[in-house]
């Protein structure tokens, strides 16, 4: 899945720019279609927020955070954990706060769903992105990690 059609729901596999089910053009690069996704991730059933959630982790955009982390809050579980996911998927440090939070939570599924997020995280502080990071290593908050 690289998108989804926010007219219909279809996952689209390919960067098609029609969804082979309704018709509806589907311009995934555009920021209209983030747009999009950010306020169905307020306005959809909670599947649909989910899909919206695994759909903004894929793009892997660092404006989603923000919005990823108002999801984690969600009521429904199956959007938390969607939301954990694209969370850890992006690896951005400012999400930190939030899935440690969610360690605390009652749901399993939440929790676990929040520990694979800070793994990620953990894992792409070590092996920095292709992107260059100008950010300064914090050698305190290494001697943190297990
Ligand atoms: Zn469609």
């Amino acid at each position: 899945m690289l998108a989804v059609c926010i007219n219909c729901w279809h996952e689209l596999e390919s960067e098609s720019e029609r969804c082979p089910r309704c018709g509806a053009i589907v311009d995934s690069e555009s920021h209209s279609y983030e747009r999009l996704l950010f306020w169905a991730l307020k306005n959809s059933q909670p599947e649909h927020r989910a899909e919206v959630c695994r759909v903004l982790g894929l793009r892997g955009h660092k404006e989603a955070v923000v919005h990823l982390i108002e999801a984690v809050n969600d009521h429904a579980t199956v959007v938390r954990v969607a939301a954990l996911g694209a969370l850890g998927a992006i690896a951005d440090e400012s999400a930190r706060p939030v899935i440690e939070k969610a360690l605390g939570t009652e749901s399993l599924e939440v929790q676990n769903a929040a520990r694979r997020a800070l793994k990620q995280i953990e894992a792409s502080r070590k092996q920095p992105s292709s992107i260059p990071s100008t950010e300064p290593r914090t050698p305190e908050a290494a001697h943190h990690v297990r």
